[in-house]
């Protein structure tokens, strides 16, 4: 089956177009093929920047693309364009998948309606940078394209099975019941992703995985055989650990003492915590790169970023060690977990006792899909590129299999 998983922004679409074996609920490479990827950028312009690559080739194109609809029927005439040999025809997709975030009192994977959408719009104010765009999209696109099923793969699906005694806030229960405010936990497809590769890597399901996405925004998930029983966000994809520039973790009651400090209202300090704090609150740089230039230069906001963020992964490394009773691999990935070695030294830094052991000089060249672990160590140190694409491909697949 063929699917395109696409990635939209407000003014852009991105896709990758996945050709899986017909077997549902299969979990490894094999028999995948990603046969092509491309996008459109700064749509509603008249320049709008189209690519496409496939067959190893990549081509580039200035047109105009009115809005997302038109930016997906250009992208769907260069798939079927002969000469790729990508689809015959748009009716060959199997469906378009959605990376989706969050929706009042839906989650998992759904092919979108209106029930969907407006769920989706009801929850923009719990995940304000990422419900609305997508929303207006996808109801652009099933209003247009009405022959192609939509789904969306909801981020906090994976999720599904922490139990409740890690969920619950301690509130009234009458909010958590009629207003769902709980920890429903974010990086659903990323996390997924991670569990499934590192079982094929390690060659065995029944593993404890912790993963620690670790990016613009981070979060850590303990992952027992396969099933995610904790994570560090909550309601909202601010919580948590601190992102580049979301709060995170933050105590509520200090919202009254901001606001009469600052005379901002209650919209313009949420705004202030989900804009302008996080890494960037602390030293005043966006980009874990220029935090840690900072900070060997001797600033000491940055070193202290540093030092919170570090403090703050080790306190959700040692709980979900606790949570599943010690670990068989810890694996590294996102932007920050991917590239910073410096992070990767920190975290691990000093946890001999819990049998994690790392070897410094193997982090230092631990690239792509690499262990850095000493060879003694009880829990393996892993790095590894996230697909959050792929898992949408491969539950957009089941979805429509099982119908
Ligand atoms: P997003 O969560 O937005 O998808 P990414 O997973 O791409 O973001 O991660 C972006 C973050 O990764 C940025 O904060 C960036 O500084 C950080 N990053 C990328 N490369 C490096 C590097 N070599 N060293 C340290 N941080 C890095």
């Amino acid at each position: 089956m063929k699917i395109l998983v696409a990635n939209l922004g407000s003014t852009s679409f991105k896709y990758k177009l996945y050709e899986l074996p017909d077997a549902v609920g299969a979990t490894t490479s094999l028999g995948e093929k990603m046969i092509a990827k491309g996008g459109v950028e700064r749509i509603g312009s008249e320049s709008s920047k189209a690519f496409v690559e496939a067959n190893g080739k990549r081509e580039d194109l200035v047109i105009e693309a009115r809005d997302h609809a038109a930016a997906v029927r250009l992208c769907l005439s260069q798939l079927s364009d002969p000469a790729r040999g990508c689809l015959k025809d748009a009716s060959e997709l199997g469906a378009i998948g959605f990376k989706a975030v969050h929706a009042r009192g839906v989650s998992g994977v759904r092919v979108v309606d209106d029930r969907v959408l407006r769920a989706m719009e009801d929850f923009n104010d719990v995940a304000p940078a990422h419900n609305p765009p997508y929303v207006a999209a996808m109801r652009l696109l099933s209003r247009e394209l009405p022959q192609i099923p939509l789904v969306a793969a909801f981020e906090t699906g994976f999720h599904q099975t922490i139990p409740e005694s890690r969920k619950i806030y301690a509130i009234p229960l009458a909010w958590t019941e009629s207003y769902g405010v709980k920890r429903w936990g974010f990086h659903g497809a990323s996390h997924r992703y991670i569990g499934q590769r590192t079982a094929e890597v390690l060659g065995k399901n029944d593993l404890k995985v912790i993963s620690c996405h670790l990016g613009g925004s981070s979060s850590l998930c303990a992952i027992d055989a396969g099933k995610s029983v904790a994570n560090s966000l909550g309601m909202s994809p601010q919580t948590g650990l601190p992102h580049n520039n979301r709060v995170g973790d933050f105590d509520p009651f200090a919202l009254p003492v901001i606001m009469r400090g600052t005379g901002k209202s209650l919209e313009e300090v949420l705004s202030d915590l989900a804009n302008r704090s996080g890494l960037e609150g602390i030293s005043g740089h966006n980009d874990l790169r220029d935090i840690e230039a900072a900070a060997a230069r001797g600033e000491p906001r940055s070193k202290l970023a540093l030092d919170v963020f570090i403090e703050a992964v080790r306190h959700y490394l040692g709980s979900y060690m606790v949570a599943l009773g010690g670990a068989d691999a810890i694996v590294f990935t996102g932007g920050i977990g991917e590239n910073s070695t410096l992070m990767r030294e920190a975290v691990c830094a000093n946890l001999g006792f819990l049998g994690i052991e790392i070897d410094p000089k193997a982090n230092q060249t631990a690239k792509g899909e690499a262990s850095f672990h000493e060879k003694g160590s009880k829990v393996q140190l892993w790095t590894m590129p996230t697909n959050e694409e792929l898992m949408v491909a491969r539950q957009s697949r089941d979805l429509l299999l099982a119908q």
